[in-house]
């Protein structure tokens, strides 16, 4: 498909790569750190994150630039391995007793985003998943965003029946927004996740749209539940989302010129009557 005319193909690496290492389980209590969380570790321009297993053990991801001072090709030694991971991940290290041997034998993987139009050639073949739309891991959508294409795909056919051309058509007209949608999602919840989730402010924000979630319940469903457990298209999500900001922005205003202006007058009575 690359090879015929008016294809259009990008792909985007990110200059960060990452590498699997692992926190095995305690012998004596099952799960050395918390089991039901995503265990993250937020360094800015870097990140490692902790995910359970069922036996017990976690699979740590560090997500580090390739190249640069900070970055996999400045670590040569289990000298400057430790130093790392002293300064860094502290209390992550007693638990990794087999850091050194993964982190110098394990691959460092890269991560990519392909866009490309369309997704068919000739009434004949279509892509699904990663082929058409791979997107970086930080939304943890890649794969279901595959199987939402055979989900669409399987309902078309029940509409279109064999008309493949008219089917293709519509299935890519359907998801490719979407997947769009995602990729840029997932690049963006890259920096939130390395960068933002240390932060207070951020903590505070996710605090209350939780809090807004449940006491607004069906009217405000925060971003990250309406891509990771409802089917809300990821556009349409995105579109959701920033509705409801602008609302609750709106609302937090009203509130408070009305506060203002309830206590002035509390005030001015006050000070009237003294
Ligand atoms: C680090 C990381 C973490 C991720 N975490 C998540 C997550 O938490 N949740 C989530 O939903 N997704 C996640 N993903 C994304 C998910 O793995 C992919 O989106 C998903 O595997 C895509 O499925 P696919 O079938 O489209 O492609 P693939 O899984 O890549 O399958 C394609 C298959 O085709 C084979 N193949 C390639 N070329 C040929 C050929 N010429 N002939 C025959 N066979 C061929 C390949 O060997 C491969 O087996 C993650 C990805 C990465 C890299």
């Amino acid at each position: 498909m690359q090879k015929l005319d008016r294809f259009d193909f990008s792909q985007t690496y990110l200059r960060h790569g990452y590498k699997e290492l692992t926190i095995p389980a305690d012998r004596g209590s099952g799960f050395a750190i918390e089991k039901n969380a995503l265990h993250i570790w937020p360094r800015r321009s870097f990140m490692m994150i902790a995910l359970p297993n069922f036996d017990g053990s976690f699979t740590c991801t560090l997500f580090w630039p390739f190249e640069g001072a900070n970055s996999f090709a400045a670590i040569q030694s289990k000298k400057e391995l430790s130093r790392f991971f002293t300064e860094q991940f502290p209390d992550a290290l007693p638990l990794m007793p087999n850091l050194a041997q993964e982190f110098f034998e394990n691959p460092t993987g890269s991560m990519v985003t392909v866009r490309c139009e369309p997704w068919h050639c000739f009434d004949r073949a279509v892509l699904f998943g990663d082929a058409c739309h791979a997107v970086v891991p930080f939304y943890g959508q890649g794969m279901n965003a595959a199987f939402e294409d055979v989900l669409v795909f399987a309902e078309l056919m029940d509409q279109w029946g064999r008309d493949w051309g008219k089917l293709f058509r519509e299935y890519e007209q359907l998801r490719k927004p979407n997947t769009d949608a995602l990729a840029n999602l997932a690049i963006e919840n890259f920096v939130e996740m390395r960068d933002r989730t240390g932060s207070r402010r951020f903590r505070l924000k996710k605090k209350s749209e939780k809090f807004l979630g449940r006491w607004l319940r069906g009217w405000y469903i925060p971003l990250y539940t309406m891509v990771s457990f409802t089917r809300t298209p990821y556009a349409e999500a995105v579109r959701r989302a920033r509705r409801q900001d602008a609302l609750v922005a709106a609302g937090a205003f009203v509130v408070a010129v009305l506060l203002v202006t309830l206590l002035t007058a509390i005030l001015h009575n006050f000070l009237w009557h003294c």
